[in-house]
């Protein structure tokens, strides 16, 4: 039976790689929703490639021209749909199988949360929408009976290298010692400290394994990724923050480890291509085609593996510090993150002082428990709009 499929974010990295896998398997998926915000030319693209029957745009004007551009090519088949509502909803629609959450930030929230269906595959890139909701989106994958797959490639190894059959996202430990997270430490693992504070927008971004969104290769640069991680990790597996830890390893060929009782440690590596997770989700409990070259061992030099240093990485830190607050901490680091990161790359503020705007807006705000979906949102509100005046104050 061919599944059928939504993505959320299709005119992203990850939607173009998932599209790509999917190309290559098309006896086993068809692609029946898509989505982007304002990148109309790539969305007509894709329509044209795979026929989508509905797309959705959260900017009404992109919408309007994507319009156009099918009326004229004779493209009525595909239903285009618009605005913030739309894009939220759309995952909903019925006899979709699989839902693929690559939406940037936590714009991709509450579109994620309306695909969560019984016995639907919620596979999921946007790990800002747990960060968030950690408990609140956990509880809606349970109630409605789906099942969550990890896109992000360290907790895609992490999955595929615990017990199996492993009852997912309820990880008692038994037989595990340790999760071992690797990062790459990013594109400034060693430059002097000192040459931090000049860095521009694209020497951030250019990521040297991975060819990424700006904003994710922003967080892999302040390492801000890695600890939006470690939350995604303690919420999908169900550990505390003491039983992850964190390990550099710059090459990025050991996506994650799992350590156990008995000294065993399983690792999964790999090229770093997302395309190997994507269809590891896709077509999990079974394996296909995703497109990527087998591992070479002979042309790796050497894997190297190094601690964390919270001077070069302080967002780390405060990751790390958000967790073990708890209650809406996570949610505040994660809106001041998408602030600053935003503020950065529009040249507002200086990379070193990404950490500054995180760290005071955390010191603002009161922490209390998100019971739901309205706090959540206030919650993340309230934060942008104190990391905002940070952020004015800073640029000044
Ligand atoms: P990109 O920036 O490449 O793509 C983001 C997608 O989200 C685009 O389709 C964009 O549309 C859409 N989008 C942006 N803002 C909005 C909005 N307000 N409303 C609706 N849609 C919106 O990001 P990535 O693909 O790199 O990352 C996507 C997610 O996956 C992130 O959460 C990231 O952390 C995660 N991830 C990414 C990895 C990677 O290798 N890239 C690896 C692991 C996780 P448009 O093009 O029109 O702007």
């Amino acid at each position: 039976m061919v599944s059928r499929v939504c993505i959320l974010g299709a005119t992203g990295s990850i939607g173009a790689s998932a599209l790509d896998v999917i190309g290559r398997n098309r006896d086993e998926y068809s692609v029946d929703i898509l989505t982007a915000n304002t990148n109309f030319q790539k969305l007509f693209q894709l329509c044209k490639q795979h026929e989508p029957s509905i797309v959705a745009m959260a900017c009404a004007e992109s919408a309007e021209k994507l319009k156009s551009l099918l009326k004229e090519n004779n493209m009525l088949q595909t239903t285009v749909l618009s605005g913030t509502e739309a894009i939220n909803n759309v995952a909903s629609t019925d006899n979709i199988d699989i839902v693929i959450a690559a939406i940037v930030g936590s714009a991709g929230l509450l579109p994620t949360l309306s695909g969560i269906k019984k016995n639907r595959k919620i596979l999921l890139a946007n790990k800002e929408a747990l960060v968030m909701s950690g408990d609140l989106f956990m509880s809606v994958i349970e109630r409605e009976g789906a099942i969550l797959l990890p896109v992000d490639s360290e907790h895609n190894a992490i999955f595929q290298s615990l017990p199996q059959p492993t009852e997912f996202a309820k990880t008692n430990l038994k037989g595990v010692h340790q999760i071992l997270l690797t990062g790459s430490g990013g594109p400034f693992l060693k430059e002097p400290l000192e040459a931090l504070a000049s860095k521009t927008p694209d020497e951030a971004c250019a990521h040297p394994n991975w060819d990424m969104g700006r904003k994710i290769s922003v967080d892999s640069a302040t390492m801000m990724n890695k600890g939006l991680e470690l939350i995604e990790a303690c919420y999908l597996f169900n550990v505390a923050i003491e039983d992850v830890e964190i390990v550099i390893h710059p090459q990025s060929i050991v996506h994650s480890m799992v350590s156990y009782l008995d000294g065993s440690v399983i690792a999964q590596m790999g090229n770093p291509d997302m395309r190997t997770p994507i269809a590891h989700c896709l077509a999990w409990p079974k394996r296909i085609d995703a497109g990527v070259k087998p591992l070479d061992f002979y042309s790796i030099a050497k894997l190297e593996f190094q601690n964390p240093d919270y001077e070069r990485y302080p967002c780390l830190r405060l990751a790390i510090e958000a967790v073990k607050i708890g209650d809406s901490a996570p949610c505040i680091l994660n809106a001041a993150n998408e602030i600053a990161v935003d503020a950065f790359l529009s040249d507002r503020i200086k990379f070193t002082e990404i950490a500054k705007v995180i760290e005071t807006t955390l010191n603002k705000m009161e922490f209390e428990p998100l019971l739901n979906i309205e706090q959540i949102i206030s919650t993340d509100k309230l934060a942008r709009n104190i990391a905002n005046a940070i952020v004015s104050e800073l640029s000044l």
